[in-house]
């Protein structure tokens, strides 16, 4: 049984949680383990859900921790083999076309659990059984320890963590803070690769490319990267 709330939620500076977002997540759970890669098959994906909102439903969305998400991180938990970790920087669509090519190499949204939760927003509030449709806190404007910001920076941590052998990180050197001491890879992924796990940091700074063709040719160089054509 619930109260009615009294006073409306918070209006929030950011945009607020993806419509249908516990579907979403539930579907994205079940393709990824029961079609993309059917090796986590056991995944329980209800449990997953649950584990999901829980994290942040009846929340203070400032006040949000690692220690909220650590059921949901325990539940999608993953091995990659080594030298198949990919991470990236302002450059979130080269990464992922490389990996969608190099299906043996994973970013971060190429796991489970990156992959449910990848484009999507969520908030909650302290008042309420509900998510927040409206609006949710901005993580500049706002607060910081958002449910958003909060679990990018735990899965993130936990990725780098596991990274093993030769690791890649797919810059962009077309903008001026190619290496960002404040993104997420400069702030949380690069402290956290273990030197006694990761042998080489191998860094793509990749500039734009102006020609109509040669994107294309790029891609077509990530499979056959030892073709003449690719190597001058
Ligand atoms: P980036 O600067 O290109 O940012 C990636 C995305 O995260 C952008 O949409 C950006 O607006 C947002 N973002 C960055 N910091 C944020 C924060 N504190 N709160 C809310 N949103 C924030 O690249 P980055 O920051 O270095 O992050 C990419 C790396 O970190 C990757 O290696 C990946 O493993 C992980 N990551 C992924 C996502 C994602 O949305 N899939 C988000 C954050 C981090």
């Amino acid at each position: 049984l619930m109260w009615p709330r009294a006073t409306p939620p918070r209006a929030w500076n950011g945009t607020g949680s993806t419509p249908h977002f516990s579907e979403i997540v539930l579907g994205r759970c079940f393709t990824y383990t029961q079609l993309l890669r059917p090796e986590l098959g056991h995944a329980d994906c209800g449990q997953i859900g649950k584990a999901f909102t829980n994290a942040f439903l009846s929340k203070d969305p400032c006040h949000s921790s690692e220690q909220d998400y650590q059921l949901l991180l325990k539940l999608t938990s993953q091995t990659i083999p080594c030298h198949s970790s990919v991470f990236w920087s302002k450059s979130t669509q080269l990464a992922h076309l490389y990996t969608r090519v190099r299906q043996d190499m994973f970013t971060l949204e190429d796991t489970l659990i990156g992959y449910i939760a990848d484009g999507l927003n969520w908030c909650g509030d302290a008042g309420s059984y509900e998510m927040n449709y409206q609006s949710c806190p901005h993580w500049r404007k706002d607060c910081i320890n958002n449910p958003v910001s909060v679990f990018w920076d735990t899965v993130s941590k936990r990725f780098a963590e596991n990274a093993c052998g030769e690791v890649q990180v797919v810059l962009n050197g077309s903008v001026s803070n190619t290496f960002d001491k404040n993104s997420t890879f400069g702030r949380v992924e690069i402290h956290n690769l273990h030197p006694g796990k990761v042998s080489v940091l191998k860094a793509w700074v990749m500039h734009d490319i102006g020609g109509v063709y040669r994107p294309i040719k790029f891609l077509q160089c990530v499979k056959s990267p030892e073709d003449s054509s690719c190597r001058k």
